[in-house]
């Protein structure tokens, strides 16, 4: 019997059935080498699969859950939406809850519009972003992943890394050209691309730290130089913070390093676990979009009283004081502890952290571009997650993702980590 009967025989079944098995690529293992393991459930800090492991869980479904999975207050309130009605196709309260508790999060979003999916926020503010400047272009960084939408599918980050898809076919050339790629944290590559497209850029999208290509914190200059450089070239300026919003502060990237973009996009955590996606902006831009502008968007589910429920929560929990303080230590604790570890055995190995975002790269320097990130030993990573997994300990099954914290990671939890990567390290050298 292997350690992981269960899942293994799910995944056959699965496969008869679902594309590769699985609704989203990265779940499949692929970049690990072996199958997925099925989650029964998950509580706090843990997940547990269907063969009866525990895990301490670093993944948290890829960002979502920063109060932990399944809290209480978010769970109740999903409950009572519930009852009242899963879905109206028409206005309700909680969609004004949800964007008033964004903008008091993020002083610079006047306006919001809620999707379902990180996705279709990052397609819908490069088409606001078009209809603003009446241009056709855009500018992105090599290794950032913005969803799935057919303009940002060149040169991306996450799952399209993952399985090694530099473009994926369906794309069509045509569209594809207008997507102008750069290296992450160089701006004269992206005063060059500028000079170069006049007048033809309508925008530059970055993460404004980069959480798909492991996890690249932006050099000092980055942000702000790109927030002057879109102002001197007439193009906008979207951050987009499906990963970063509400989790490497309060504000978002934006209140860290203090730059503000002309549009944010907002996922995972914006919605607490239920599929919810954001725009928002100064009302100026976002006056822009249907109805009160002609730039068309729209969806049925939008605003869906159940999302916004969980979505309502999980802000609100973000209110307490000392919130994020909890992962300034822990996170801290991890990193630092992680290291420690891989110098015990001479291991190359480095980490970045940011708030309750974090990454290790089994390189010595910490990279700041994908050309670094590919540097990076990507056997020992393997080695390293097969084992820590054994250990009961769940990080992202790929060299090309950010980890993530939630408040039910405890110091303990991090300890038993730190123990269970001493072991693990020991095998690998
Ligand atoms: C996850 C992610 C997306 C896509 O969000 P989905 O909800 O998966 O469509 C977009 N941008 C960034 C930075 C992300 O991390």
């Amino acid at each position: 019997m292997s350690r992981y009967q269960k899942s293994s025989e799910l995944f056959q079944k699965a496969n008869q059935v679902l594309v590769g098995g699985v609704n989203s690529p990265v779940r499949a293992f692929k970049s690990v080498g072996r199958h997925p393991l099925f989650i029964d459930k998950a509580h706090g800090a843990h997940l547990y699969d269907v063969d009866g492991h525990a895990y301490i869980d670093y993944v948290l479904t890829w960002g979502p859950a920063i109060l932990g999975h399944a809290p209480a207050a978010v769970i109740q309130a999903v409950q009572k939406a519930a009852e009242t009605g899963t879905s109206f196709g028409a206005p309700c309260e909680a969609e004004i809850e949800l964007a008033e508790l964004v903008r008091g999060h993020c002083p610079h979003i006047e306006k919001v519009r809620f999707v379902s999916s990180g996705t279709e926020a990052t397609m819908s503010a490069l088409r606001l972003a078009r209809g603003i400047t009446g241009r056709d272009k855009m500018i992105k960084f090599e290794g950032c992943y913005h969803g799935h939408g057919d303009s940002f599918l060149v040169k991306a980050g996450s799952g399209v890394l993952t399985l090694g898809l530099p473009d994926s076919p369906g794309v069509p050339a045509s569209l594809a050209q207008l997507t102008l790629n750069a290296p992450y944290n160089d701006l004269n590559a992206v005063e060059a691309l500028l000079k170069a497209h006049d007048d033809e850029v309508a925008c530059i999208i970055v993460e404004p730290v980069a959480g798909n290509m492991g996890c690249v914190a932006p050099l000092p200059e980055f942000l702000h130089g790109l927030r002057t450089l879109c102002d001197r070239y007439g193009a906008l300026l979207i951050f987009d913070e499906v990963m970063t919003g509400f989790r490497v502060a309060r504000g978002g990237a934006s209140e860290r390093f203090g730059v503000e973009p002309d549009i944010t996009c907002y996922g995972k955590v914006v919605g607490g676990g239920l599929p919810v996606g954001a725009f928002g902006g100064r009302q100026a831009v976002m006056s822009n979009l249907a109805p009160e502008g002609p730039v068309y968007q729209a969806g049925t589910l939008s605003g869906n009283p159940l999302a916004m429920a969980a979505g309502v929560e999980t802000l609100k929990a973000l209110g307490a004081d000392g919130f994020y303080q909890h992962f300034e230590v822990i996170g801290e604790q991890l990193t630092t502890g992680l290291q420690r570890v891989a110098d015990k055995y001479g291991i190359p190995f480095s980490t970045t952290r940011l708030g309750s975002m974090f990454g290790f790269c089994f390189r010595s320097e910490p990279p700041t571009c994908f050309s670094d990130v590919k540097e990076a030993n990507i056997e020992q990573f393997k080695a390293f997650f097969w084992g820590m997994l054994e250990e009961g300990v769940y990080f992202a099954p790929s060299a090309f993702e950010a980890g993530f914290l939630s408040v039910a990671h405890s110091s303990s939890l991090v300890e038993d980590t730190c123990a269970a990567a001493d072991r693990v390290m020991a095998q690998l050298v």
